[in-house]
């Protein structure tokens, strides 16, 4: 297709340019002078989380390995994917989990021949500042009958709205598969799933649910509980990124053996993009002899430094200023992003568990691998999670209650002595990390842009609508094919719509 583009004659692509406007999609072309048959010479990327990442490997599969990827990275490769170190051993402290149906991350543990870590069963109860109230059982039929007595049709509702959600959300593998890319969050949202895609970033989780049959009842003791140990927030948050948090709450879940941050190093290694170890303070933007080009400038040990490229892609936050990033000779200027972010506190604790605080005086009788919480003024933390490391050998056992083992506490303040002494008998070490973990969803309801200019994106705004390494991986998939197709003109492959449609036919 992209071919076919190419040799059309000039004006039938300016005929096909202005057909699409004419439905309906606004962007500027990108300037013909800097675009062109040639590809690019120089991309930068800004951030080396799994964003940055897999954004240079989706770069270099369209582009071609001609093309120079410099990604900057101020900090550590791998960004919110970290682990810290207890006893020799590393355990996940940012993003930890992922869905057996997130198929990019599955794609690069496969490119990438890393393995799933092996899962260890666990059971999961709430606490409610007082007493378990809902306690997971080693019999399936047995947990299924509980939710049923206690909530009626609510539990098997939410599985298929769940289901639905994903079932629909899926089909942007296809689209990307077929090289289509969006300019505009709505625009991929509504290609997916129509207006109600969209309109679930704008309405509560729990409006959706009420509207769905599940009760109320279900949602302040079941779904509150998982919002919390996911997001960190409530049932306020938008239905999109409320779906598919849930999703992760129905298991199938999966990590990386040796740790998730390995496949943005893989990945970075296997695209031989040089990394930069500098913090880019600012991007301007300059033309010359017609061409338009960026000149991003950068901070390391050595001082300040700047560099020119054909393509930026920012692969880090904007929002709350945590990236520090100005853009400079933009008409109109490149505004300032609403909204900010989310705290969440990971506390990684070696110790013993006080199980009397959750109604087990006897250790040996706790039986729990995970405790969620209510929203209740008493509880002072969101979820807590006997963990394994990054490596599990064959051998390897969860520790008994008992015993001393690895906990990680999710919390929106550091936690104070006095409630580590609550959650434990005694500990050996606490590795405290503070994490802008994601939007807060109350913040700002609008969606941002992902084209900031022509040849300048913003691949993290995906984020605003739901945040995960899968999400990230989706956006940078959008954002190198979105990046590709401007770059050639290509833009019968951009907000299309009636897309399920389209992609029939193409087969
Ligand atoms: C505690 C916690 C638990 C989570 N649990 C899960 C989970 O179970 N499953 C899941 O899928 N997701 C989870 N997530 C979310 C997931 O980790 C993130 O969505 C994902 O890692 C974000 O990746 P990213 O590349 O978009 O951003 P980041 O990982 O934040 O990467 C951005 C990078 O840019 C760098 N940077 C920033 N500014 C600059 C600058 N000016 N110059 C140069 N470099 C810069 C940063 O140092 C950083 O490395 C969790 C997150 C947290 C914090």
């Amino acid at each position: 297709m992209t071919a076919e583009v190419h040799q059309l004659p000039y004006a039938s692509r300016l005929l096909l340019f202005l057909t699409v406007v004419a439905v309906g999609v606004k962007w500027t072309e990108p300037s013909v002078a800097a675009a062109g048959d040639a590809p690019p010479g120089k991309i930068a990327i800004v951030g080396a989380g799994i964003g940055g990442s897999s954004v240079a490997h989706f770069l270099q599969q369209h582009f071609g390995p001609q093309v120079q990827l410099d990604v900057y990275e101020k900090d550590t490769v791998g960004g919110r994917l970290a682990t810290v170190t207890v006893n020799k051993q590393q355990y996940e402290s940012g993003g930890a989990s992922i869905h057996s149906l997130n198929l990019h991350m599955q794609d690069f543990v496969k490119l990438l021949g890393l393995k799933h870590r092996r899962e260890l069963a666990g059971k999961s109860a709430i606490f409610n500042g007082e007493q378990l109230v809902l306690e997971e059982t080693d019999w399936y039929l047995l947990n299924l009958f509980r939710l049923w007595w206690h909530y009626g049709m609510s539990f098997l509702r939410l599985q298929m709205w769940v289901e639905e959600v994903m079932e629909k959300f899926m089909r942007i593998y296809k689209y990307q598969a077929h090289g289509y890319a969006f300019s505009r969050l709505e625009e991929l949202l509504h290609s997916l799933g129509g207006d109600t895609f969209v309109n679930m970033t704008q309405r509560s989780v729990a409006e959706s649910l009420l509207e769905v049959g599940i009760t109320q009842r279900f949602i302040d003791d079941v779904i509150v509980a998982i919002l919390r140990a996911s997001y960190g927030q409530s049932v306020l948050i938008p239905a999109f990124a409320g779906a598919m948090s849930l999703a992760g709450a129905q298991g199938n879940m999966w990590a990386v053996e040796g740790g998730n941050k390995l496949v943005c190093s893989g990945l970075l290694k296997l695209t031989k993009a040089n990394i930069i170890e500098a913090a880019v303070s600012a991007i301007s933007l300059h033309s010359s002899e017609g061409k338009t080009f960026y000149q991003v400038h950068y901070e390391d040990e050595e001082g300040q430094g700047s560099s020119f490229y054909d393509i930026v892609i920012i692969a880090t936050q904007l929002h709350d200023s945590k990236s520090s990033i100005t853009f400079q000779n933009f008409d109109p200027p490149i505004a300032e992003f609403p909204g900010i972010f989310h705290t969440t506190v990971s506390s990684i604790i070696h110790g013993y568990l006080n199980s009397s605080y959750f109604g087990f005086p006897d250790p040996k009788l706790f039986p729990f691998a995970s405790i969620l919480t209510a929203d209740a003024p008493t509880i002072f933390f969101n979820s807590m999670d006997n963990i394994c490391p990054v490596n599990i050998s064959g051998t390897f056992r969860r520790k008994q209650p008992q015993e001393a083992a690895i906990w990680r506490v999710h919390s929106r303040h550091p936690l104070e002595k006095q409630e580590l002494k609550t959650l434990f008998r005694s500990y050996y070490s606490v590795q405290v990390t503070e994490w802008q973990a994601c939007p807060d969803y109350g913040s700002v309801k609008t969606l941002p842009p992902i084209v900031l200019h022509d040849n300048l994106y913003y691949l993290n705004s995906m984020e605003w609508a739901a945040s995960s390494m899968e999400m990230a991986a989706v956006a940078a998939k959008n954002v190198a094919l979105l990046a590709y197709n401007f770059w050639y003109h290509d833009l019968g492959k951009i907000d299309q719509k009636d897309l399920m449609h389209k992609v029939k036919t193409e087969l």
